[in-house]
């Protein structure tokens, strides 16, 4: 059965423009992810750590993996543009997050669904509004929730 997943994407090291391009791609070629709609891409202040600004996007996924694999197959494209963590929210090659599940609730120690920040995000609201305008999320719409995050920096690239 398909199902349809969204995904963030970001980096802020290197080529982070490319990297994104790159993660889609590769996500696009992954055995079982069989249809792939990537937004614009966004530039945005980094929240809560610092560094160069990141760049943002959002992937739509039609894909016949669970979440869980789904989620150990967006692991290896991280682990492949090698990334480091040497402290929490250092800057990244890449960062790949699950946002969303065909709507599903998902509460494990390795996963939760809908990605429990994203609500809060506008560089993760504002390409996701690209794909999906009416997606509502368990916190309202993504226009309402936009609106409360006006205060974010997100510029189209
Ligand atoms: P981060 O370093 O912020 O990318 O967090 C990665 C960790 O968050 C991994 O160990 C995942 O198991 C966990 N995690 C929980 N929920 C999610 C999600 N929706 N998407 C991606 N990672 C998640």
């Amino acid at each position: 059965m398909s199902h349809t997943a969204y995904i963030g994407l970001g980096a802020n090291l290197g080529d982070a423009a490319g990297a994104i391009q790159g993660a889609a791609q590769e996500l696009a070629a992954t055995p079982d992810i069989q249809a792939l709609r990537l937004s614009p891409l966004y530039g945005s202040a980094p929240v809560g750590c610092t560094g160069p600004d990141y760049v943002n996007a959002v992937a739509e996924i039609h894909t016949t993996l669970q979440p869980a694999a789904l989620l150990a197959a967006l692991q290896a494209i991280e682990q492949a543009h090698g990334r480091k963590r040497p402290y929490r929210n250092a800057p990244r090659t890449l960062d790949l997050d699950l946002l969303w599940f065909d709507g599903k609730t998902i509460d494990t120690p390795t996963l939760t669904v809908p990605h429990p920040r994203m609500h809060l995000r506008a560089f993760v609201l504002r390409p996701l509004r690209d794909l999906t305008p009416d997606l509502v999320l368990p916190q309202g719409n993504l226009a309402g929730l936009l609106a409360r995050c006006a205060d974010q920096d997100i510029h189209p690239l």
